[in-house]
């Protein structure tokens, strides 16, 4: 039995670390990057999730991944409980789903049109999304000044707020900050992704509460809705949403909205919504420099409870120059690894763990193809075995290492994946390699021949 004495968010930055190491970006940043462990027990371990959708999407997708991390980490088997991000975890035994699974329509990756009832509960921020820790450069400054200045003074001081950057860059981040201080200064405010909004939106329609959905957003004294994006092509929820935004901006209430573009550049099907959101202050993040990003790691390991060696933070800052999750993905995959292995952060470590992963790849002129070839003869299975469906040890076997390295070395999405091997679901795909991520650290021999393989993989092509 190890760890038992960590807290519920230090197991979980490590589960995420391990998880990351499985998972190809776009299902990690997506279903993952934002959640956060709340409570550990005795037999089970809290996770908040910010979506109900995604509640359900990590029960049926990647329960026994998480399960098997989590064994990994606390050397106990623990029940997982998923909770939405708005409501508080209660005791042990919580009621979690906001719905019945069954609800849940349809559980591929596009947002789905079936969505939980308005949430009841008003916003809670999350505690890692403050003001005190977000760090500040060249590149953030303005964005942050105006989060603090609407903060102050909700409604009053530039509305409505507008942020926008490329993902990862700390939109979220400001917006949470200027909920989390409106709140503790009395304001009541609402928290929504927009697509969490465009269901909630299509769901009151359906089922006729549309009176209670507009109630729901109009009592707030500050509504921050993330990823306006999400609502270009919905031409009806852009609607509501125009009422909506209208009624709390003429009564003096606060918006604030982050999309990953310029309002001019969302190609809105509602013109006169590109003109109310450019009608207060624009602002926009861009990627943070070199001291920037070693400032937010050493920040961000110092919350999780460790001090990263100042020529590692630096090692990581500069591999990773565009975006902050990335830099916090590799923070949690290093102290993932360490956790496993008991090695210190080292700058050999890190290079040693972070090295193929990031940075200079070489990868260039590997293919898929490549990778399917290599690990088949490495597996001494044939090409066509592995895009076949046959299921015997060895073939299932190569066939997921395929899928764990084109995840991990190609950055690949599962459905291309899917795609390359023969036409297999994305799921599939998540799976398979989840399971070679997880088996790797408990079987030598699995690892060597991973090992192997990716070295074979690289060396021909380098030739
Ligand atoms: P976005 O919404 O732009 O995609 P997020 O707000 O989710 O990005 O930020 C991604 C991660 O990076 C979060 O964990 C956030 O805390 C962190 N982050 C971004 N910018 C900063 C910053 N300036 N200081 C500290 N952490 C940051
Ligand atoms: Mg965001």
């Amino acid at each position: 039995m190890v760890n038992t004495s960590m807290s519920a968010e230090s197991i979980w930055s490590a589960v995420l670390g391990q998880l990351q190491i499985g998972l190809d970006e776009a299902t990690y940043s997506t279903w993952l990057s934002n959640t956060e462990g709340v409570v550990v027990q005795e037999k089970s371990f809290v996770v908040r999730v910010p979506t109900a959708f995604g509640v359900a999407w990590l029960e049926r997708r990647l329960y026994a991944e998480i399960q098997s991390s989590l064994k990994r980490v606390t050397g106990r088997v623990l029940d997982i409980q998923f909770t939405v991000s708005s409501q508080l975890p209660v005791e042990s035994n919580a009621k979690i789903l906001t719905e019945p699974i069954s609800n849940i329509l349809s559980m591929d990756d596009t947002p789905v049109s079936v969505s939980p009832a308005v949430a009841k509960s008003s916003f809670r921020g999350n505690e890692r999304y403050t003001f005190d820790k977000f760090v500040t450069g060249p590149a953030n400054a303005m964005a942050c000044a105006a989060a603090q200045g609407v903060a102050a003074s909700p409604g009053a001081a530039y509305n409505p707020l507008f942020i926008y950057s490329a993902v990862g860059l700390g939109k979220t981040h400001l917006m949470q900050a200027i909920g989390a201080a409106s709140f503790a200064s009395g304001c009541s405010v609402e928290y929504s992704a927009s697509e969490t909004f465009t269901n909630e939106f299509i769901n009151a329609i359906r089922t006729g509460t549309t009176d209670d959905f507009r109630h729901h957003y109009r009592s707030a004294d500050v509504l921050l809705i993330d990823d306006v994006q999400f609502m270009v092509g919905k031409e009806q929820t852009q609607e509501g949403f125009f009422h909506t935004f209208n009624e709390l901006y003429t009564a003096g209430k606060q918006i604030v909205l982050t999309s990953d573009r310029p309002p001019s550049e969302l190609g809105m099907l509602q013109e006169r919504l590109v003109s109310r959101f450019s009608g207060g202050l624009v602002v926009d993040i861009q990627s943070p420099d070199l001291e920037t990003r070693i400032a937010i790691l050493d920040d961000k390991a110092e919350q999780q409870g460790f001090t990263l060696p100042y020529e590692v933070c630096e090692f990581i800052a500069k591999r990773n120059k565009k975006n902050i999750r990335e830099l916090e993905g590799c923070l949690n995959k290093l102290r993932a690894y360490s956790i496993m292995t008991g090695s210190p952060i080292t700058l050999d470590y890190a290079v040693e763990i972070l090295g193929s992963l990031i940075g200079n790849r070489a990868i260039g002129d590997v293919t898929s193809d490549d990778i399917i070839g290599t690990v088949a003869s490495c597996c001494q299975v044939s090409v066509p075995e592995i895009l076949s469906r046959v299921r015997t040890k060895s073939v299932v076997e190569a066939r997921q290492i395929v899928m764990y390295l084109l995840i991990n070395e190609l950055f690949m999405s599962p459905t291309d994946i899917g795609r390359a091997l023969g036409g297999r679901n994305h799921a599939t795909i998540i799976h398979g390699a989840g399971k070679i991520s997880a088996a790797i650290s408990e079987d030598d021999s699995l690892r060597a021949l991973v090992m192997h393989a990716k070295e074979a993989i690289f060396t021909s092509a380098a030739a």
